[in-house]
């Protein structure tokens, strides 16, 4: 297998089985083939023997040759004691002491096996209200965000990886102001991405600069008045001081909610890009857009692309099967929707391969045509799964019984992150613009190594300019932007996320969005001077474009800052 050093520590310390002192017990092929087996054995109703070697075999290849990956939680546990194989969970939080610390203690199962929690907190009664039993007065959404925050922090420690959790605040609660400065201050609630969940009621008070109406979550009547326009430039100078919080549109979540019947969408997971009932958990899986690259034609080959997602669909659906619930309520929920979420990485690298700038109305129109053929395919494979397997058990009460279409999956389709995924199959992440063409990476003993954006390396090498000098001084702003020695039509492609301005960021989110079942993680990235405005703009932007929720970043905004350019720890 070809995998950089970086990923190859990376599986080594996270996701290879070791024994009680630390030792090794397999090696990164050793680790595909456990999960491969494991998630083949979900068809052992279904086929004989040599049937099941078959797909074992199909699931193998497919992650050994990195064409896809599922998510962390699938590597981490396929086939291991703890098998919990989900990265998304939302869990409901209700109005009662009991409820509030039953889920404290469910978040921290799921932490444990690596998964991460979605919480919306709208239900809960606004600071100073009453607490019947005691006499005393509630402390509020906001008090109780601290108390999962430091269950989180103190599971880190033991668990597969650090725990992550979504909060979210309807805009009409009567705390959302408290709620939408609570992380003004970066040390505070950190184990948390925190977004407000907006209404199309509200949108319409900002865009005539009414007001509208606070509801008390327990009595259900209006307790006040805020200018939505105040409000929304409140959550903007939040967002341009750092990054908090972002935005979600609840009503577009439940317009494209599978099972209304069962529930109202509340909340999605950390990252934003799976919205989920109560309750209900959801494995994703990407696949690598830039293994699908056929050099000789230089394009992309949708035939290894349709046959890739169907194995794909395959694959999750069989995730479903073998996975082992943390909890009775999840598991009767996610087995009783099967919802999974296909999405890609790589697509930067392959856009740059092609020769198409990230920041061009090519690549928003490639970005369309790819994902409407991997919703389409995707869904396919999941209505023949059907017609082998059966539909998904809540199928009655779905939109598609309605239609008529047998499905075996309430959804297919989530753009995920791709945190380290993309870093194991090498590729860029998400949908995201690179990164960086070339960065410093500091190793042991204080040596610098110099990181090379493998696609730009190639085409540097074909286009004889490459050289050590010349890759330490783009490693200096990491971006190719004023680097003359470098011909205009490969600076113009290979272009990253700070180069790309803002709109072109929203817009390929929404293509991405637009054939999407659930939605697309995204980061808008801004310059450290855009303004208040800038964001405001790019907030508007992605509500009228359709998007399901937008997070920006402004560089610099933050004093933990993951990646810096120049310099990479
Ligand atoms: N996630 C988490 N903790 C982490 C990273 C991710 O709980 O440290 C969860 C979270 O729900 C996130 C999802 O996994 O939205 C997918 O993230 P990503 O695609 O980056 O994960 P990967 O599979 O690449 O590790």
């Amino acid at each position: 297998m070809k995998l950089s050093e970086n990923a190859i520590k990376v599986l080594e310390k996270r996701y290879l089985s070791k024994d009680e002192n630390g030792n090794l017990l397999e090696d990164v092929e050793g680790m595909f083939r456990r999960v491969a087996k494991e998630i083949a054995s979900a068809d052992e109703k279904y086929t004989h023997k040599a049937g099941l070697v078959e797909i074992e075999e199909q699931f193998y290849e497919m992650m050994t040759s990195l064409e896809f990956l599922p998510n962390s939680p699938t590597l981490m546990n396929a086939g291991r004691p703890l098998g919990q194989l989900s990265a998304c969970f939302v869990l409901p939080v209700e109005d009662t002491m009991e409820g509030i610390f039953e889920t404290i203690k469910n978040a921290a199962l799921i932490h444990k096996s690596g998964g991460g929690t979605g919480f919306s907190f709208s239900r809960l009664r606004p600071k100073g209200s009453a607490v019947n039993s005691t006499g005393g007065v509630a402390s509020g959404p906001i008090s109780f965000m601290k108390v999962f925050n430091a269950a989180t922090e103190a599971v880190k420690q033991g668990g597969t990886r650090r725990g992550a959790n979504m909060g979210i605040l309807r805009v009409d609660h009567p705390d959302i102001l408290e709620f939408i400065s609570c992380k003004k201050d970066n040390s505070e609630i950190t184990n948390f991405n925190i977004s407000v969940g907006i209404t199309e009621d509200f949108m319409k008070a900002v865009e005539y600069n009414l007001e509208y109406e606070l509801i008390d979550p327990k009595t259900k009547k209006p307790v006040g008045k805020l200018n939505a326009k105040q409000v929304f430039d409140i959550i903007v100078e939040m967002a341009w001081k750092n990054g908090e919080p972002g935005i979600i549109f609840l009503d577009r979540l439940n317009r494209d909610n599978v099972t209304p019947e069962l529930g109202e969408i509340e909340s999605t997971n950390p990252c934003g890009e799976q919205p989920l009932l109560p309750y209900e958990a959801c494995n994703l899986g990407s696949v690598n857009l830039y293994s699908m690259l056929d050099a000789e034609k230089n394009s992309l080959d949708f035939d290894k692309l349709g046959l890739t997602v169907k194995k794909a669909v395959h694959f999750l659906d069989n995730v479903i099967e073998v996975n082992k619930y943390p909890l009775k309520e999840i598991d009767e929920m996610t087995r009783g929707t099967r919802k999974i979420g296909l999405g890609v990485m790589g697509w930067a690298d392959i856009l740059c391969a092609l020769g198409i700038p990230y920041d061009s109305q090519r690549a928003i129109e490639l970005a369309g045509t790819v994902m409407e053929f991997i919703q389409k395919n995707a869904q396919k494979a999941s209505e023949e799964l059907a017609r082998q397997k059966g539909v998904f058990p809540y199928y009655e009460q779905s939109i598609y019984a309605k239609k008529g279409i047998r499905i075996r999956n309430a959804t297919t389709t989530t753009i995920a992150p791709t945190g380290t995924l993309s870093l194991i199959a090498g590729v860029s992440s998400g949908i995201e613009p690179v990164f960086a063409i070339s960065y410093i990476r500091n190793v042991m003993d204080n040596n610098e190594l110099i990181e090379v954006n493998p696609v730009f390396k190639k085409a540097a090498l074909e286009g004889n300019f490459y050289s050590d000098e010349l890759m330490k001084k783009i490693a200096e702003s990491g971006t190719l932007k004023h680097i003359e020695e470098i011909p205009e039509e490969v600076r113009k492609v290979f272009v990253t996320a700070h180069d790309v301005r803002p709109e072109w960021h929203v817009k390929m989110q929404a293509a991405f969005q637009k054939y999407t079942d659930n939605a697309v993680s995204k980061t808008v990235n801004l310059s450290h001077e855009a303004t208040t405005d800038d964001v405001r703009e790019v907030f508007t932007f992605a509500y009228r474009a359709q998007c399901k929720g937008v997070t920006i970043y402004r560089d610099g905004s933050r004093d933990m800052q993951v990646l810096n350019i120049g310099k990479v720890q």
